[in-house]
């Protein structure tokens, strides 16, 4: 589903990856983990071309990123995006934070928008919400509301950066129950995240990141039991 082979990329003279490669399958939960400034918010960007990078392929569902001929909007719309700090629009509703992406995208009906966006609202158990605005609304809320807005666009892969860093701990477990079924219903997921409970959980491989580098690459199972590498371990002992 998503193939990232060999990605170098550059902020000026700084490589900021370097050599990156792996494989996501269809129906797998990737956790990418390691220590602050290794690459995760960039190598999942690069995922969805919001950031460009100059070396190395990466392939979603058979289209290449990279490619100048790619449609980079029907491209993005179809890998859902969830940041930190849920990136709702302020002024529109809730509802129509859902419907707005499928109407100018995917020219969908403002009533066939209006259906779907309350079905996943629903679903993330905010139904009673709509009509609210972002800031009526708590952090965790907003952040399955950002989420039942990327389930919209019925992507075929979903990119989560750090979801619930923003969050008072107390709504940390509601996002991460979304991400759960998520997981369980066979979404193909790629995610930054420190909730090493949640890697260890629902995750099927663990990608740690240093420097750039993608250091470590394997089971959850493998990656809990016994992290190879030094800097794994490290960066474990830390924040387990
Ligand atoms: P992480 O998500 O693992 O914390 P990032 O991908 O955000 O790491 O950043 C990796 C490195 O790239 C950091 O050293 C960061 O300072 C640097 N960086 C990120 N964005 C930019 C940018 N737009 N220009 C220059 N350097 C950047
Ligand atoms: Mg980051």
């Amino acid at each position: 589903m998503i193939s990232i082979e060999h990605i170098n990329k550059w902020y000026g003279d700084f490589q900021v990856l370097t050599d990156c490669t792996a494989d996501i399958s269809k129906g797998e939960v990737v956790v990418v983990c390691g220590p602050s400034g290794s690459g995760k918010s960039t190598l999942i960007k690069c995922v969805n071309a919001l950031e460009p990078f100059q070396e190395g392929r990466i392939i979603v569902d058979g289209i290449s990123v990279g490619d100048p001929q790619t449609d980079l909007p029907l491209l993005r719309s179809r890998i859902g995006m969830v940041f930190q700090n849920f990136e709702l629009f302020p002024h529109l509703s809730i509802t129509e934070n859902l419907m707005l992406a499928q109407q100018r995208v995917l020219g969908r009906s403002a009533d066939e928008a209006r259906d779907t966006g309350l079905k996943l609202l629903d679903r993330v158990g905010l139904k009673v919400q709509a009509a609210k605005f972002p800031g009526q609304l708590s952090g965790g809320q907003q952040q399955r509301v950002a989420i039942a807005r990327a389930l919209a666009m019925n992507p075929i892969a979903m990119l989560f950066d750090e979801p619930t860093s923003a969050l008072d701990p107390e709504m940390v477990n509601e996002v991460l129950d979304v991400m759960t079924e998520l997981a369980q219903e066979g979404m193909t997921m790629m995610c930054v995240t420190h909730e090493m409970g949640f890697a260890r959980r629902v995750a099927n491989r663990v990608i740690f990141m240093d420097k750039g580098h993608i250091e470590e690459d394997c089971s959850a199972v493998e990656f809990f039991g016994s992290p190879r590498g030094e800097r794994a371990q490290h960066f474990l002992s830390k924040i387990l």
